[in-house]
């Protein structure tokens, strides 16, 4: 099980948490480009091994969003950040 750092509450079980995906451009820089550039951003994922910044939500807990960087190989995670 992970131990996840809430920025707020401080270390909880990962069973609390919610990841909703990696951290992405804003929108706007896909909207108007082209249709495929639009459903890529909407639909895909890098998926790939490393370090990736995701959105975690303390659903059980705070309720508060967050990003963390985790490392998808090692689940290794880096400092949150409360500017989401
Ligand atoms: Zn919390």
């Amino acid at each position: 099980m992970l131990l996840i750092h809430c920025p707020w509450c401080g270390v909880r079980a990962e069973s609390e948490f919610r990841c909703t995906g990696q951290v992405k451009p804003p929108r706007s820089e896909f909207v108007h480009k082209s249709d495929e550039a639009w459903l890529e951003y909407l639909y895909q994922a890098d998926n790939r091994r490393g370090i990736l910044e995701e959105y975690w939500c303390h659903e059980k807990g705070c309720g508060q969003w967050f990003k963390l960087r985790r490392d998808t190989t090692t689940h290794e995670i880096m400092d949150g950040d409360t500017d989401s």
